[in-house]
């Protein structure tokens, strides 16, 4: 680590798996440049202060209930980020004053989620500069001021005639992906989309977990659509391990199951850790692996099948078929396993995270995205970069047999692998020493200490 500069960074993650892992990588990285670090969060979610010694960890009130707690609150994240959207403004105010009035060194500025809507404000008011954070690919990002009329354009419902059509607006996305991106009641999304838009433009800076080698035009659009600097730093995970932010217990017992695992022979099962399915979708699973007669690692969270607690909607005789194959575990320590020369392929329902771990791994993927930007990542997954097999939602045991089999088996599997092999490559460059990204930190490192 470089000696300390003098100077804190405070830290405000959004109480997600997949946005506390980038966040803590962030602290890290801001740490080895010489930046002292605070980390605000909230009780829900609340990242192991233990597990990081060097940071400074502030918990605030996020006013639910025990009772919201409990009751799987990932049934409905965006109620529930909206819900402490509210509740925490006021807490967040007071603990932001708080260290404002008594640290001895400069606070340079506060780095939170996209997700937070009042953070811009709070932190106008106290005079601190806020830079935001996007767990999502910039091409996301990119499309938030135009999600409301993509929506009202008359493209939904998308009849089947349609459903292979592009939106022109938003490539490489397909009119069949956006049911999936508003859901229900899209029109709900709208004012959040707006405050968002507005407080990054009004922020000091906007950092992706990117490259320019994944996205360079869309990280050049990203400067023009919000206004402010852009810094693509490359996959956090690059230069630090999500483990340590882990919110479960992982479990260690698949790293040596996969010890004794063929070269590349193993399937990777995980839809991280919001993705709900119904049990008829969880069982087709079960009978895709089973029949596709490759070995696997799969992960089922506790609460991945809704109304269940964990596997046990699968018959004995099913288990039993699974058991000959596969491992099933709650949780995983997924980079690792993704490192893991047994592992060959992964499925996945391409959070922006796991879809970077995988490029990083070399690991060619079967997409099953859930919603939201997911089915933008499994678009460039599949159709873009072309280092994957997409399911199209099909949730049935012969279509995920057929996917499974040709990336495992086929030779239209081999070539997507050396696809993968090339885009690992690139990007791996670009966290090197002289890297895109790498050059990147230095631009960040300069512009925090120069706010
Ligand atoms: N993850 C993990 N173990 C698992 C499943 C997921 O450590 O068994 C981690 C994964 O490495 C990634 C994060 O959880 O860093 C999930 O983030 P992502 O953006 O992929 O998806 P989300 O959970 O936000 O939908």
């Amino acid at each position: 680590m470089e000696k300390s500069n003098g100077q804190r960074v405070i830290l405000f993650p959004l109480p997600l798996q997949g946005c506390i892992n980038p966040m803590l990588q962030l602290a890290n990285i801001l740490h080895s440049r010489g930046f002292s670090i605070t980390v605000i969060h909230t009780r829900f979610n609340a990242p192991k202060a233990s597990n990081h010694p060097l940071f400074t960890f502030l918990q605030i009130s996020d006013g639910l209930s025990e009772s919201q707690i409990k009751d799987d609150p990932t049934s409905n994240v965006m109620s529930l980020i909206a819900q402490i959207n509210v509740n925490a403004e006021s807490p967040f105010r007071d603990c932001l004053q708080t260290i404002l009035s008594q640290e001895s060194e400069r606070v340079s500025c506060l780095i939170d989620d996209c997700g937070w809507l009042f953070t811009q404000n709070v932190a106008e008011s106290l005079n601190l500069p806020r830079l935001v954070l996007s767990t999502f690919k910039a091409t996301f990002l990119n499309a938030y001021p135009i999600l409301p009329r993509i929506r009202t354009k008359g493209y939904l419902p998308v009849s089947d005639s349609k459903a292979e059509d592009s939106v022109l607006e938003f490539p490489p996305l397909l009119k069949r992906d956006l049911p999936r991106i508003f859901g229900e009641d899209g029109e709900k999304l709208d004012p959040f989309l707006e405050i968002i838009v507005d407080t990054t433009m009004k922020s000091s800076g906007l950092l992706f977990m990117s490259c320019e080698e994944l996205e360079k035009e869309s990280l050049n659009l990203a400067k023009e659509t919000f206004k402010v600097p852009v810094f693509a730093i490359g996959p956090f995970h690059s230069y630090f391990s999500a483990s340590s932010s882990s919110l479960f217990r992982q479990d260690e017992t698949c790293v040596h199951w996969l010890d004794n695992q063929e070269e590349k022979s193993v399937l990777y099962v995980s839809l991280g850790s919001v993705v709900n399915i119904k049990e008829t979708e969880f069982l087709e699973i079960a009978w895709g692996l089973s029949n596709s007669k490759q070995s696997f690692l799969w992960v089922v969270r506790p609460g991945l099948v809704s109304g269940a607690e964990w596997i046990e909607p699968l018959s004995e005789e099913l288990v039993r078929s699974l058991e000959e194959k596969g491992k099933i575990v709650k949780w995983s320590p997924q980079q690792e396993v993704l490192a893991h020369r047994a592992v060959g392929g992964f499925l996945t329902h391409n959070g922006w995270n796991s879809t970077l771990e995988s490029i990083c791994e070399g690991v060619p993927m079967i997409c099953l995205p859930g919603g939201w930007d997911q089915m933008l990542n499994a678009r460039f997954v599949s159709d873009v970069w072309r280092v994957g097999v997409h399911l199209e939602g099909q949730i049935e045991r012969r279509e995920i047999e057929k996917a499974v089999r040709l990336l495992m088996l086929e030779s239209e599997g081999e070539k997507i692998r050396e696809r993968m092999n090339v885009l690992k490559d690139e990007v791996g460059r670009s966290v090197k020493d002289g890297g895109s990204s790498y050059r990147s930190i230095e631009t960040l490192t300069n512009h925090i200490l120069s706010l």
